[in-house]
């Protein structure tokens, strides 16, 4: 088995179940590669040795898998749970902007709310102080009535019963 690791190690191959004993691959840069976890591929979560240079300015193509292939099937399964996934975050996406939306309207049916209250607490004082004049002046005119039939009154008693 390490025999057979350590000859393969200088080709391009797929790493089988004695990954866990072979020895740590270099890079064209002569560098051990570290392990590192691939997310874009068909296997989503599959473990590869990559340059330990990756993402600086190095350019190095070092490729090698670390974990064996997974059954072609698995690929079928994680690329469906792959699509729910979308489809869910992309449901959290429009609920969220429903949401929001909601709560706009939801502010601005306050908004409106709030000015017709005003509105109307000011239109009743109106009307409050419209009604106060006019009891006034119902009181006013009815005080000038009954001043007015005492004098009659008076004027009478005076002229008739002399
Ligand atoms: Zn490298």
């Amino acid at each position: 088995m390490r025999t057979h690791d350590a000859i393969s190690r200088e080709g391009s191959y797929s790493i089988s179940s004695s990954s866990v004993d072979a020895p740590t691959p270099r890079c064209h840069c002569g560098v051990r590669s570290p392990i590192r976890t691939a997310w874009k591929c068909d296997y989503p979560g599959r473990r590869f040795y990559g340059c330990s240079g990756y993402g600086t300015s190095r350019k190095c193509s070092f490729f090698q898998w670390y974990d064996p292939e997974p059954p072609p099937r698995y690929s079928d399964v994680i690329r469906r749970l792959l699509e729910t996934n979308e489809g869910i975050r992309s449901e959290n996406t429009e609920l969220k902007k429903t949401r929001q939306e909601l709560l706009d309207e939801l502010r601005s049916l306050q908004h409106s709310l709030y000015e017709t209250r005003a509105n109307l607490e000011a239109a009743i004082s109106a009307s409050t102080a419209m009604e106060d004049n006019m009891l006034a002046s119902v009181a006013t005119t009815r005080r000038r009535g009954i001043l007015i039939t005492v004098l009659i009154s008076a004027i009478i008693l005076l002229v008739f019963y002399r």
